[in-house]
């Protein structure tokens, strides 16, 4: 037998459906079957959200991992290093010069651990803080299962990132001496001002919205709420964890 997690009757073990209640246990057999992502299954799953989203969130919801989330933010992290890198190496040092090598690689490999701790723990309470959101309109939620949800619909972000580094490698000494990149938020606001910049936002803004539909669509499945509280949740869960990453 097992027990339903939403109304907790019992039922036989191989029953993929509440007879009480009709609630979905098919993620509680896949928990019981004991099968493990590996990190080599979470970078085939991140390959997969982008040529095949909507089939890949519903299994990244039945079997949640942390791997692929792990992976992602510490590629975002990466990315912001290197944005911030080039800008400090472009602006204060000479290029040719053995220390300012040295400086860019130690700066590379410590301070993007930094920025993955401060974003797990942004995932984390995004995470418990979505589930509560949740609950108040009525839908029902696993940590695990919203959490790798989360992680996942990142991507697009991450590629957005990715093609911004690309391009800021490009950029010349005059358009980046009146940026302030003290902190990261005066980065990002200061870096709409410039030209290049405008095209590098249109995409970056472009990746955010596909993160959101993702996170939008995958919230609805596993939520079980409606397309418009599913949509809203995702903005407000967006706005907190870009408030809790600045
Ligand atoms: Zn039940």
């Amino acid at each position: 037998m097992q027990q339903c997690p939403n109304c907790k009757e019992y039922v036989p073990a191989e029953y993929v459906v509440c007879v009480w209640c009709g609630f979905d246990l098919t993620s509680e057999i896949i928990k019981r079957s004991g099968i493990k992502i590996s990190w080599i299954d979470a970078l085939r799953r991140m390959a997969r959200v982008v040529y095949q989203p909507f089939s890949s969130l519903r299994e990244i919801i039945l079997l949640p991992d942390n791997k692929g989330p792990i992976l992602i933010l510490y590629f975002l992290s990466f990315l912001v290093t290197l944005q911030i890198n080039i800008f400090v190496w472009k602006i204060r040092y000479d290029v040719q010069s053995n220390i300012a090598r040295m400086i860019a690689v130690i700066m590379l490999a410590v301070y993007p651990l930094f920025l993955l701790f401060l974003l797990v723990v942004a995932l984390r309470i995004g995470t418990r803080f979505g589930i509560v959101v949740i609950r108040l309109l009525g839908g029902k939620s696993e940590k695990d299962s919203l959490q790798a949800l989360f992680g996942y619909s990142l991507i697009p972000i991450a590629i957005g990132e990715g093609i911004a580094s690309f391009f800021r490698l490009f950029y010349s000494k005059q358009e980046i001496t009146s940026i302030s990149y003290s902190t990261i938020s005066s980065y990002f606001e200061n870096i709409s001002k410039n030209g290049l910049s405008i095209f590098i936002d249109l995409i970056r803004l472009t990746t955010w919205i596909w993160s959101a539909i993702l996170f939008s669509y995958g919230l609805k499945r596993e939520a079980r709420i409606s397309t418009v509280e599913a949509i809203l949740v995702t903005a407000v869960l967006w706005f907190a964890f870009i408030s809790a990453m600045f």
